[in-house]
């Protein structure tokens, strides 16, 4: 069983900013290379990430581009989403699995 408690959306700064040109600000602005995701959870334990992407926005009015995903997972050594979140639902199927086969195994 799986409750649904929230979802939002998260933006995290993953460098430090590179001065660039906005076109939209019309002036050099500090771009932040950012990681945004949306994420589900259904409880404490158990988190569902979508919508992942890597940009370079600006800070002032978040234009920008989108960065390649596995370039930035390399230069990052990682994924900096927590982990409960990243494999939350994994970890969630993995053990409603495991439920179903004690109990068939106690049917049966
Ligand atoms: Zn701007």
């Amino acid at each position: 069983m799986m409750f649904m408690i929230g979802q939002g959306e998260r933006v995290l700064v993953v460098g430090p900013p590179e001065p660039r040109h906005c076109p939209r600000c019309d002036e050099v602005t500090g771009f932040e290379p950012q990681l945004r995701y949306k994420f589900a959870e259904f409880d404490l334990l158990f988190g569902m990430v979508y919508a992942k992407r890597y940009q370079l926005a600006c800070p002032q009015c978040q234009h920008g581009w989108v960065l390649d995903t596995r370039t930035m997972e390399r230069t990052l050594g990682g994924v900096p989403i927590p982990f409960r979140l990243q494999f939350g639902l994994a970890i969630g199927l993995a053990l409603a699995a495991a439920i179903a086969v004690a109990a068939w195994r106690f049917n049966a």
